[in-house]
């Protein structure tokens, strides 16, 4: 087997050795059964308990109240950009967008095909550096939601916590890259959602956690795999689901639990992040654009002060088994995914490299 890398990739993302090793462990003959998860009826006792225990796992390490939903869906966290209007809102209504970089933006542009989506904040003006003052924003006369994105992977800018929009509306938040990072306050969101392939598990399952009383008011016409409603009142088992992906996040959960729940992922990735800035900061080679009360714990961007040294930079470093470490093709330079799998050793192994690279190339 060659060597595990340290993978800073934005997602799909690495997963904890751990839980690998596990599945790889069971992957001929799960649960005595001389078949694989793979190879098993989603509706069989054993499958069901994987359901029902994710689900329990899911409550426990987030914390969530009872008058919420958990789903387990498909279509990624791009579906629920069409399946939040579909499910709470009617054509003629107003829903507002709060605007802090692109994933935010795709949101908001498929929302205007189903409604009247109104962006009433947009940080584009910063190229993304930076977050609003959610208090300052002038809000619509009662929008049927207001959606937001705590953590944009492709900037890296993250506020530290869900803005309170103090019940002007339900708000919904796309939790893609930073759930299970931190403990959530569920007083503040009552929509949530997550593809799974950053902080989750492999791609193919997406989390969708709702607060009950928004149920029950999907269009006419809303695909049933799409409705929350027909989800919910079929466990997530209206059709089958993507049971390895499911098996595998399942998993991930157990593996939180065990290692101290999300308080102590809030507390690695603090001081994962912090090092990575601290050095950066303190280094006249590289530069963080993000403004400091805006930088994302999650995916740290950072560019080579002469970006004629990019390719060199990357090519060295994957030499040194740290690879993806390619800003997103939107804006180049460099960017770190430090999600919950990324070890300090691997933060440390980076910010250790970057000091040579400094070292032989200024
Ligand atoms: C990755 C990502 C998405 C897109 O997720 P898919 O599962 O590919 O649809 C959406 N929002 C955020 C914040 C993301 O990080």
């Amino acid at each position: 087997m060659t060597d595990r890398v340290f993978n800073f990739s934005a997602g799909p993302a690495m997963l904890p050795d751990d839980v690998l090793k596990d599945v790889q462990s069971e992957l001929l003959d799960w649960n005595n059964s001389g078949m694989s998860v793979m190879e098993v009826s989603h509706r069989s006792k054993e499958f069901i308990s994987v359901a029902e225990t994710s689900e329990a796992d899911l409550r426990e390490i987030l914390n969530i109240p009872d008058d919420f939903k958990v789903l387990f869906l498909q279509g990624g966290a791009t579906g629920q950009f069409s399946s939040v209007p579909l499910n709470i809102s009617r054509p003629e209504d107003t829903a507002d967008y709060i605007i802090t970089g692109n994933w935010g933006k795709k949101a908001f542009k498929e929302a205007k095909n189903l409604l009247n989506a109104v962006a009433v904040s947009d940080e584009s003006g910063s190229n993304f550096t930076t977050l609003p003052n959610t208090n300052d924003i002038k809000f619509s006369n009662n929008p049927a939601y207001i959606h937001i994105t705590p953590n944009e992977t492709v900037y890296g800018v993250e506020f530290d916590t869900i803005p309170k929009i103090n019940h002007i509306a339900p708000v919904v938040a796309d939790l893609s890259s930073t759930i299970l990072s931190r403990p959530i306050n569920f007083d503040d969101v009552d929509l949530l959602y997550a593809g799974a392939q950053k902080n989750i598990g492999p791609a193919g399952i997406t989390i969708v956690i709702i607060r009950e009383n928004l149920l029950n008011k999907a269009r006419i016409g809303t695909p049933e795999i799409l409705n929350y409603t027909t989800m919910s009142e079929s466990d997530s088992m209206y059709n089958t689901p993507p049971t390895l992906a499911w098996y595998i996040a399942a998993k991930v959960f157990q593996w939180i639990k065990n290692s101290g729940g999300v308080e102590e992922m809030y507390r690695r990735s603090s001081e994962k992040s912090k090092n990575l800035y601290e050095f950066i900061d303190n280094s006249n080679f590289y530069n963080a654009p993000v403004e400091i009360s805006a930088r994302s714990k999650m995916n740290v961007v950072f560019t080579l002060k002469n970006n004629d040294l990019d390719a060199e930079f990357i090519k060295l470093a994957e030499k040194n088994g740290l690879t993806n470490l390619k800003g997103h093709r939107s804006i180049g330079g460099m960017r770190a995914s430090i999600y919950n799998a990324m070890s300090i050793e691997g933060v440390n192994a980076l910010v250790n490299f970057m000091k040579l690279f400094e070292k032989e190339h200024n």
